[in-house]
């Protein structure tokens, strides 16, 4: 895969005057996993708002394959192709984790869908091989409830694969799990990432090691750097303002 997927350009994000998001520019191709991490406050957060069309630039220009994203809703945006999965697993806990699975591909298709319809064999062949993915084939059908937080946190990006969108966003997801579930999601985000493009943004160094070939520093609303994990962590500037803490 190759071709630029997203271009953000001189994108600034004004909050009553205070700056969020500060003249910052990052471009990213097809087919790349890339890291965002940044001290609190650094503008994480609303970045990927103005990607999902969640927040609306004050100045600057988000582009998706190609198209100027400022005139669209959120949810064409999300129709468009651009799919996120917050901090917080939102899976349905009553139903298992083939449902779920199920009900995202079904969504996927129409909205009256999710309501009233049906997986077909394709469908319920592509479930089949995301619980493989996820490492859920043996929890397939218990409730999900029961599941651990990290088991919750594949599923969850589970279903956001499910969606098939062009653009993966994954918000902090090892935000407190043990090691052993953080290393899961990391093989997982690795698999996913040999067919997908995919942005990630953590705070758990050790993780971002485990799965970043690339990871841009924001701070105070701008990119502070870019370059491998070895590059980041030499980078006097990144270590004064993130790491050296
Ligand atoms: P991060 O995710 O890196 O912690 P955020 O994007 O959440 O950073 O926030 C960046 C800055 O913008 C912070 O100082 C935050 O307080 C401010 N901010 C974010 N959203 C709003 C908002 N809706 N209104 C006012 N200030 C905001």
């Amino acid at each position: 895969m190759s071709g630029k997927l997203l271009s953000i350009s001189n994108l600034t994000v004004s909050f009553d005057g205070f700056k969020a998001i500060n003249n910052l520019n990052f471009t990213m191709n097809e087919g790349e996993l890339r890291v965002v991490i940044g001290p609190n406050g650094a503008g994480k957060t609303t970045f990927m708002d103005c990607i999902t069309g969640k927040t609306k630039p004050t100045e600057g220009i988000v582009t998706f394959k190609g198209k100027d994203l400022r005139p669209y809703a959120e949810h064409d945006i999300a129709r468009m192709g651009i799919g996120r999965k917050f901090q917080t697993p939102r899976v349905f806990l009553k139903l298992t984790p083939r449902e779920n699975l199920e009900l995202s591909c079904i969504r996927q298709k129409n909205v009256f869908g999710s309501l009233f319809g049906q997986t077909t064999q394709p469908e319920r062949r592509t479930v089949g091989g995301l619980l493989e993915t996820i490492g859920l084939d043996h929890k397939a059908d218990m409730p999900a409830e029961l599941l651990s937080h990290g088991e919750k946190q594949r599923l969850e990006i589970g279903m956001l694969v499910a969606q098939s969108p062009d653009l993966l966003l994954v918000d902090e997801p090892v935000a407190g799990l043990t090691d052993e579930e953080t290393e899961k999601v990391g093989d997982l985000l690795l698999a996913l990432a040999e067919s997908h493009s995919i942005i990630v943004i953590e705070h758990d160094m050790e993780f971002v090691r485990q799965i970043a070939k690339q990871v841009t520093v924001l701070h105070q609303g701008s990119v502070l750097f870019e370059g491998n994990m070895d590059q980041v962590q030499s980078d006097p500037q990144v270590i004064e303002v993130y790491l050296g803490k």
